[in-house]
């Protein structure tokens, strides 16, 4: 394919030049009439190239930069290294058997913005953010056939107008899957379904806070899994040993998913509670009961509204703090967790100390994790690095 020039407007040049690929929407001088999937050249004024890259609209920027060398053409070839380079770094986790379920390729973490791909057992899932790499869409799955085997690939578009998941059959290749399937993850068993909307059944990004909790922290105490989905952490829990795990979602698919995953981890049902409720409304109820737990899990979305209720993480994390603190026994851990992009280590830091300001008791951070290796992300590049996950021990 051809490539376009564009002319990178000033102010963005050094970022460019210190190796960040992402194309903010101010960064270029001459969009209009570029085309999603457009392969173009980024220029500075004087003409000098900085960049190669693809036009494609995203919640973050209109394009990436794919190589800073010009003697890079972007084709089938170009793609079938990056797959190759990416398989390579996830030898260990490939060949364990006790993990079948983990992220692949993740974008401008493995050189290619706008996609990443998923392993399930022998399923694949891609999950495309723009229109514009949808466009190299068979590019892709040629080079990926090439680069490895699989049973079938799923897909996820995620480009409508607000960057959300657009309802479709998700089938792209192969032999389709029964599901659901079980994955297998440390040793634990999850069901996924690829092919069931948005969302698969489980957060590949908090597979090392799951082994966490069963390891070090579930042992006889009682669990408060909060936004629990389909129950991913208070299987963890139970298999850790925990004398009962509360889990409260607002989704009614909630129920039977969190049911299932404890069922296919042959977990004794009696002492787990599954609550389909708003968990700001279960909190007051909690303390109107006094109810105490000796671990409170809070993982919400970054947006949420319920009927009565909106919930932003960069506003509203330290009053869900505050909240947890006084349904925590003393010496017990919360596990703070965020996946938004917007504000960094630093600042939730800052709101899980401000949520702690008047109240009597204080606070110990006894863990902490960010994304795992598989999500590789880029330093340059602060907003890839989302997720954020404080364990702190209420004094
Ligand atoms: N912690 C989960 C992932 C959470 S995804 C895991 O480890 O897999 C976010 C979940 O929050 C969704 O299942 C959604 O239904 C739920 N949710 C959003 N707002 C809520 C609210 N006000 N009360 C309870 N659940 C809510």
């Amino acid at each position: 394919m051809r490539s376009i020039e564009v002319i990178v407007n000033p102010s963005f040049e050094k970022g460019i030049k210190n190796g960040n690929p992402l194309l903010y929407k101010e960064a270029l001088l001459n969009v209009s009439g570029l085309e999603e999937g457009q392969i173009i050249d980024i220029k500075n004024k004087s003409k000098q190239f900085l960049g190669r890259g693809y036009f494609g609209i995203q919640n973050k920027g209109v394009g990436w930069i794919l190589t800073f060398d010009s003697q890079t053409e972007i084709n089938e070839q170009f793609f079938e290294r990056q797959l190759l380079a990416a398989i390579e770094k996830r030898k260990v986790l490939i060949q364990q058997e006790n993990t079948t379920a983990f992220r692949l390729f993740n974008g401008e973490g493995d050189g290619i913005g706008g996609f990443t791909i998923d392993c399930f057992n022998d399923y694949l899932l891609i999950q495309w953010y723009s229109k514009g790499i949808y466009a190299f869409k068979e590019m892709i799955i040629q080079a990926l056939q090439k680069c490895m085997s699989f049973s079938a690939i799923y897909e996820k578009k995620r480009f409508d107008q607000k960057g959300s998941y657009v309802e479709d059959d998700d089938f792209v290749i192969g032999k389709r899957g029964e599901f659901p399937i079980i994955v297998k993850e440390n040793g634990m068993n999850y069901s996924i379904d690829l092919n069931d909307g948005a969302m698969v059944g489980i957060f590949l990004d908090q597979r090392e806070v799951r082994k966490t909790i069963r390891d070090k922290y579930a042992k006889g105490k009682d669990i408060l899994n909060t936004f629990s989905y389909t129950g991913a952490f208070s299987v963890a829990a139970a298999l850790g040993g925990s004398k009962s795990t509360t889990s409260v979602d607002l989704a009614n698919r909630s129920r039977a998913k969190t049911t299932e995953n404890f069922t296919i981890n042959e977990i004794d049902l009696a002492a787990q509670k599954i609550i389909v409720e708003d968990v700001f409304h279960y909190f007051k109820y909690a303390v109107k009961k006094e109810l105490l737990f000796d671990m409170v899990i809070l993982d919400p979305p970054s947006f949420a509204r319920s009927k009565k209720h909106t919930f932003s993480a960069a506003k509203d994390y330290t009053s869900l703090l505050k909240e947890a603190i006084s349904i925590t026994k003393k010496n017990g851990i919360i596990v703070a967790s965020t996946n938004c992009s917007t504000f960094d280590m630093k600042k939730f830091k800052r709101f899980i100390l401000d949520a702690f300001e008047n109240k009597p008791n204080r606070y110990e951070i006894v863990e902490e994790f960010q994304l795992p290796a598989d999500f590789r992300s880029i330093n340059i590049l602060k907003e890839s690095n989302y997720l954020k996950v404080v364990f702190l021990q209420k004094k």
